[in-house]
């Protein structure tokens, strides 16, 4: 299969309390970039969902009352293997979400890093001694994991979504439970090959994949004994999955959808500020809710940014992500190419201008040219929406100020980016935009170590960073009294 050295890895069944739970009846992962039979995966559904709550409500006790050190070095055993057949699990990755091998493999780099952070993190649960306002009392605070903790991830990052959720309920001492797109439930299984490897004990990390997203999702959101709820996903489904919630007082973090401006002032190095347009732009075929949605250029530079914008885009390659040198992989799902086409000519009808590309590619039918449009205004569809394709509408700005109050005029606060070299524009521009991550000179900004998350309808909570185990710990005040100090 494809290059995959070790077939164990590519699994079919969902993985409860250690166990591979076969089905009656299977569904298809098809390879977006071929429209081929990756493997038929067993359908679990809501029965499923159910044991896997028991699983990991059962092994909460045991694995809450590890010590930090020995859910460390089980973490870490887990990042060790990741790590060593990383070219495996960037395969089957690429087989069913389709972005080039290169950057799957990078996927799997970064999912496992934050394995890594939190293996550590996870020794640093401190709690505090808080002076009292009398002598015969004192006040401790202690932070304990909040309990059993389901998730729901998205097909864009199916290896990365999931660790950056993990690893942090792992390491806060919960346990945990994945529902993975049907998309891509094949590296969601192959990282669950590894945990059980890794000596990860039974019921700690559960995966149940199957089709039925609304019954499925339901039993994550409303199962009295699931403590917390995790989502990464569309801002529709985050607020149904939000008010499902509100039946059992979930503790709830979301990562929804973004629309990330990308502003260019003229003081700008442009030779980087195409570096990263094309960079936050055009990975992952522009298919992440980090991706640049709008790209403002103030006037004094707009021509010169343009062009060189258009060099370096009409120099991207696009084809099955599988061939070496491939630069732009396959969208998701016709239907998805669809959506990016008709935001396309409907902005082409409200007055925007096709600079490069601007129609599906010849790659097959799931595939659209790297495309750059110009004249756009931040009203049209293609600016006032997530695009989740590799579409760039160009937008021209005068003022700091108006460039601050359309960058700001959406309903989402996930990332933003600007290039100046100016130290009080970049000052006045980062505390001005309203965004849970800002980009300064710089078009990559996530990694383990930083609090990865938005503001708005963008979402709450952050993942990765010292941060990201306070969404998985709950904070208990000890009140303890009769000391006649
Ligand atoms: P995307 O645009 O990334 O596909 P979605 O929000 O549609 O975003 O999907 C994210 C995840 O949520 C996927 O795993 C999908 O199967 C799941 N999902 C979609 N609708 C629902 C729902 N009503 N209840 C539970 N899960 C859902």
């Amino acid at each position: 299969m494809q290059g995959i050295k070790d077939k164990q890895l590519l699994k079919n069944f969902s993985y409860i309390n250690g166990s591979w739970h076969k089905n009656e009846t299977n569904f298809d992962v098809t390879n977006p970039a071929t429209g081929e039979l990756v493997v038929s995966v067993s359908n679990a559904g809501v029965a499923e969902t159910e044991l896997a709550v028991k699983a990991a409500r059962s092994a909460l006790k045991m694995w809450s009352e590890k010590s930090s050190n020995e859910r460390a070095s089980l973490l870490r055993h887990w990042f060790n293997l990741m790590m060593e057949n990383q070219d495996d699990l960037g395969r089957i990755l690429t087989l069913e979400q389709g972005k080039p091998l290169a950057e799957a493999k990078g996927e799997i780099g970064y999912g496992a890093s934050f394995i890594e952070w939190f293996a550590e993190e996870g020794k640093r649960v401190y709690g505090d001694v808080i002076p009292a306002p009398s002598n015969d009392k004192n006040i401790i605070v202690i932070k304990q994991p909040v309990g059993v903790v389901a998730s729901i991830t998205p097909w864009n990052f199916p290896n990365a979504m999931i660790a950056r959720k993990a690893a942090a309920a792992l390491a806060a001492g919960c346990t945990f439970i994945v529902r993975p797109s049907e998309y891509t439930p094949l590296s969601a299984l192959a990282m669950a090959e590894l945990a059980e490897r890794a000596g990860i004990p039974a019921g700690v990390f559960n995966v149940v994949v199957g089709t039925d997203a609304k019954g499925m999702g339901k039993i994550l959101t409303q199962h009295p004994d699931i403590a917390k709820f995790t989502f990464t996903g569309s801002t529709a489904v985050g607020k149904t999955l939000i008010q499902q919630c509100a039946t059992t007082v979930k503790k709830v973090s979301m990562e929804l959808g973004g629309n990330a401006p990308f502003i260019v002032f003229n003081d700008a190095d442009i030779d980087a500020a195409v570096k990263g347009g094309i960079a936050s732009k055009y990975r992952n075929a522009g298919q992440t809710c980090v991706c640049t949605n709008r790209v403002f250029v103030q006037q004094g530079v707009l021509k010169e940014f343009t062009e060189k914008f258009a060099l370096a885009v009409n120099a991207l390659t696009v084809g099955n992500g599988l061939t070496e040198g491939i630069d732009i992989g396959p969208i998701i799902s016709e239907k998805a190419v669809n959506d990016v086409e008709k935001l396309v000519s409907d902005s082409i009808a409200a007055g925007a201008t096709v600079h490069i590309g601007g129609a599906k590619h010849s790659a097959g039918i799931n595939y659209y040219q790297p495309t750059i449009l110009t004249n756009v205004t931040n009203d049209m569809p293609i600016a006032a929406n997530e695009i989740f394709g590799p579409v760039s509408p160009i937008i021209a700005f005068d003022t700091e100020e108006d460039v601050i109050e359309m960058a700001n005029d959406t309903e989402y606060g996930l990332a933003a980016y600007f290039y100046t070299r100016d130290i009080g524009t970049i000052w006045r521009v980062a505390e001005g935009l309203e965004f849970g991550m800002v980009g300064i000179n710089e078009g990559i900004i996530s990694n383990a170590a930083a609090p990865f998350g938005g503001v708005k309808q963008s979402g709450n909570g952050r993942e990765g960073s010292k941060y990201g185990l306070d969404d998985y710990l709950e904070i208990k005040y000890l009140c303890m009294g009769g000391l006649n100090k």
